[in-house]
């Protein structure tokens, strides 16, 4: 039986490549799907829209994206760096498509070792092409922080947009260069994950592996001591070591080099069907192999994983839905507190800001059981426009303590509300502080 991991991988590539360019087009109440914007200070998270400093959400983003790589590398091994990486697709691209179809630099796509022809002309119009692609993933990848109706705004005024522009420049170059100079050893020598991906595996992960047992052994200690197995199926044809985009040879077992492209089960399957016997490379696990049976998907290691994912998921969505509606920030002035005949006075740099979609007017309240402290500034509510913050200086005052020995902190907290809206308030804590008896006695001073 032939198989066509490549035609499904190529399938994956078109799709995935069409969801990431396009996503950054999809708005819906003028919120992207993912938009993180440095110069407005907004993140866009399925659509809904919050300011920077209400990241709260993104621990869970972290957390849920580190779960999924454990659970998804624990079920499927490398399956990313085959089937969804852009490194492997920009190999592709160059490497298939421009050097070997375009400008037949190589002799073809089944034969990733033979040496390149020594075209120079060719080898450069291959990297400027390139260069050209280079320059579209670049801005597509910079779409999820400048979203596009900023980014083709800005690069109209160039002289407006260096560093922009600078970005793309080398962003571009960078991927250019990655992808014509360093190549496949990116993925074997820089690339983190495929260095950490190995302690995830068990012996139900699905990977890339030779079947010895019906191949025949080739390799012992990882040292090939024959070419043709004894009484093996593998009939030393090399099909799979040609075809490999990383030059390894897979029936030496399982290599961080491997990209789980399985160009080389599909190459083994053409052979092996000349025979009547399916392919001696496939995408399997070692369990199964050894046991004759169908992979375990689901066991205690995913499904654990699972339910972690499950429970993170609720608290994203649960986290989204609670969004605040408004943000306070409290510090204190550098003075201690001052005093002002017979008043203590304690005065805060506050900052509020509106992050509901509408303008609203604010005021605040002191929440304590000393019913002594009262707002002296500001008198009134203010308003701040929707999305908008605002900094104000708060000033407390309370009848100064003649009777305290020392200096006292009082726990107070502050409430910051709408007054034309109940739901939107905010409680913070903070302290006030009474200086000892003894300064009360001074008509005014500032510590
Ligand atoms: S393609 Fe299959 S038969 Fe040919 S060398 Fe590789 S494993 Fe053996
Ligand atoms: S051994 Fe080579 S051809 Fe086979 S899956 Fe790994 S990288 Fe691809």
């Amino acid at each position: 039986m032939i198989t066509h991991y490549l035609k499904k991988r190529i399938f994956t590539y078109f799709l995935a490549t069409a969801v990431i360019f396009l996503l950054p087009f999809v708005r819906i109440n003028n919120n992207h799907f993912f938009l993180l914007s440095f110069d407005k200070q907004k993140l866009h998270l399925f659509f809904v829209s919050f300011n920077t400093n209400e990241l709260y959400l993104m621990p869970f983003l972290l957390i849920m994206m580190f779960v999924f790589i454990f659970f998804i590398t624990n079920l499927l091994g490398r399956v990313w760096c085959g089937w969804a990486c852009p490194q492997t697709l920009f190999r592709m691209i160059y490497r298939d498509i421009i050097q070997t179809k375009i400008f037949k630099l190589y002799a073809g796509r089944k034969n990733k070792q033979n040496p390149i022809r020594n075209n120079i002309i060719k080898k450069i119009l291959s990297v400027v092409l390139f260069y050209f692609i280079s320059l579209v993933a670049a801005s597509n990848f910079l779409w999820y922080f400048i979203p596009p109706e900023d980014f083709f705004t800005y690069i109209q005024n160039p002289n407006e947009h260096l560093l922009l522009l600078g970005i793309v420049f080398f962003l571009s170059l960078f991927i250019t260069f990655d992808i014509t100079y360093i190549k496949e050893n990116f993925c074997a020598y820089l690339c983190p994950y495929a260095r950490i991906q190995s302690v995830m595996f068990d012996n139900d992960t699905k990977m890339v592996i030779y079947d010895e047992g019906r191949g025949g052994l080739i390799y012992k200690d990882g040292v090939k001591f024959t070419k043709k197995p004894l009484g093996g199926e593998c009939i030393a044809c090399e099909a799979c070591v040609k075809v490999c985009p990383t030059h390894i040879d897979i029936r030496k077992g399982m290599q961080l080099e491997c990209i789980n492209c399985l160009e080389c089960a599909d190459a083994c399957s053409v052979v092996q069907s000349r025979f009547n016997r399916p392919s001696l490379i496939n995408w399997n696990s070692t369990n199964a192999i050894i046991k004759k049976e169908k992979i375990k998907y689901f066991r205690a290691k995913t499904i654990g994983y699972l339910i972690f994912l499950s429970i993170l998921l609720v608290g994203l969505i649960y986290k989204a839905n609670h969004k605040e509606t408004m943000l306070l920030n409290i510090n204190r002035t550098s003075e201690l507190y001052s005093v002002k005949k017979d008043e203590v006075v304690n005065a805060y740099s506050i900052l509020l800001q509106n992050t509901d979609k509408k303008e609203h007017k604010f005021y605040l309240e002191i929440l304590s059981d000393d019913k002594n402290i009262y707002i002296h500034k500001p008198k009134k509510a203010f308003s701040i426009k929707a999305g908008e913050k605002t900094p104000r200086i708060l000033v407390l005052k309370a009848r100064c303590d003649s009777t305290l020995k020392e200096d006292k902190n009082i726990n107070i907290k502050l409430k910051a509300y709408a007054t034309d809206d109940d739901k939107i308030n905010i409680i913070k804590d903070t302290v006030f502080i009474y200086p000892k008896g003894e300064l009360c006695k001074i008509k005014k001073h500032k510590y």
